[in-house]
């Protein structure tokens, strides 16, 4: 097996990740108490939205969250190893189940349940637990909508109905939760609850991050939020009701002043409108600042925070490194100094929203070259 990068140290980088493990088990409290009396579980997949999938899950599970969902199996193997092989969490796998024996494999070493999303996964576990003598429970993903994985409801008796399966959970996945006023969410409420009905003493869950605030509540026996978790903001537009789990902070590397008309990094994009401090930081798009963050003459890009004041960016973001128009910021800045580029002030949220994308993407794009911190474990 190739070796694992050793993970960079404090003194060999030049931006500190620091992730709050003490606000995530704190939001995912809020949210438990907002589902109940559903259960809360929590959505780790992608190393746990970009922070550390290991240290994620353990404090949660500390914190007494028992179910777990990530993407794929890799991460299912994982998160069982960071909880102890006998670990009883449950960790479900939201991707569901390829063809082929090493993947089946992989689920009863490791003791990941499939959420099975057709009529032919729903019978190769239930072959696959015959064989091995046990009945192994499975998830059943049911598509209300999104169009993406799960049986139709059309499907549902017959999957139900395959012979030595075990579903003990029925899902479905919201298409426009974030938005209360949009019309999917009262129609798949709706038809997963007539879906659910057909299920009788199986558990269901519908309702992720933003779900959990939709005023209809549709937590059913589980919900499984993953975004607010991280501090991302599930009610778009109104105030944050998570608290900021992540913070990215850089160093100064160099400071410089220019001229009116000089400009700045490549292709000559931002201009000085007048004599300009400016910092250049080691961090870039191949650290996961989105390239969309630039400023250009004609549109603005990210922010910084320098010591307290909101600092815009200067040019384009290069792939290690970025420059900020600091001229604002106190006069007695120094190389080694920090900047804030993501934490309360300047949420993931902002950054999204800056870039044209939304926080999700900002979060596990976040670099593997930071020096990562994390505290209130
Ligand atoms: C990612 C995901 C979630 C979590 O969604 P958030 O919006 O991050 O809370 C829940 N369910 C499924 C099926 C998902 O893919």
């Amino acid at each position: 097996m190739p070796e694992a990068p050793a993970a960079p140290s404090r003194a060999s980088t030049q931006a500190v990740l620091t992730i709050d493990l003490g606000a995530l088990v704190a939001n995912w409290r809020k949210l438990a108490d907002l589902a109940a009396p559903a259960a809360c579980a929590a959505v780790v997949k992608a190393d746990a939205y970009g922070v550390g999938l290991e240290p994620a899950i353990r404090a949660l599970a500390k914190a007494g969250c028992s179910t777990f969902f990530v993407a794929q199996a890799s991460e299912g193997a994982r998160a069982r190893a960071a909880l102890g092989a006998a670990s009883p969490h449950r960790i479900h796998v939201l991707n569901g189940l390829l063809p082929g024996d090493d993947i089946l494999a992989a689920h009863a070493e490791h003791r990941l349940t499939p959420v099975l999303c057709d009529l032919d996964q729903a019978r190769a576990w239930a072959a696959f637990s015959r064989a091995r003598g046990e009945p192994a429970p499975a998830a059943l993903q049911i598509d209300t909508g999104m169009n993406r994985l799960g049986v139709g409801l059309a499907q549902l008796d017959d999957a139900l109905a395959v012979e030595g399966l075990a579903i003990d959970l029925v899902m479905s996945h919201m298409v426009s939760s974030e938005d209360a006023g949009d019309a999917h969410n009262a129609r798949q409420i709706a038809a997963f609850r007539a879906a659910r009905d057909r299920c009788p003493g199986v558990a269901a869950s519908l309702a992720n991050s933003s779900a959990i605030f939709l005023p209809a509540r549709p937590c059913f026996d589980l919900a499984r939020p993953g975004y607010a978790l991280y501090g991302g903001n599930p009610t778009p537009g109104q105030p944050n009701p998570m608290r900021a789990v992540v913070r990215l902070e850089a160093r100064i590397i160099q400071l410089r002043a220019i001229g009116v008309g000089e400009t700045v990094g490549y292709n000559g994009q931002w201009t000085a409108r007048r004599p300009t401090r400016l910092a250049t930081i080691g961090v870039g798009y191949a650290d996961g600042l989105p390239r969309a963050l630039m400023a250009t003459d004609t549109r603005p890009g990210g922010e910084a925070m320098v010591r307290g004041v909101r600092c815009p960016f200067a040019g384009r973001v290069s792939m290690d490194l970025t420059v900020i128009d600091v001229t604002d910021a106190p006069a007695d800045l120094a190389p080694g100094d920090m900047v804030e580029l993501m934490g309360e002030a300047i949420t993931v949220d902002e950054i999204g929203a800056r870039a044209g994308t939304i926080g999700y993407e900002v979060l596990t794009a976040l670099g593997r070259r930071y020096f990562r911190r994390y505290v209130g474990g």
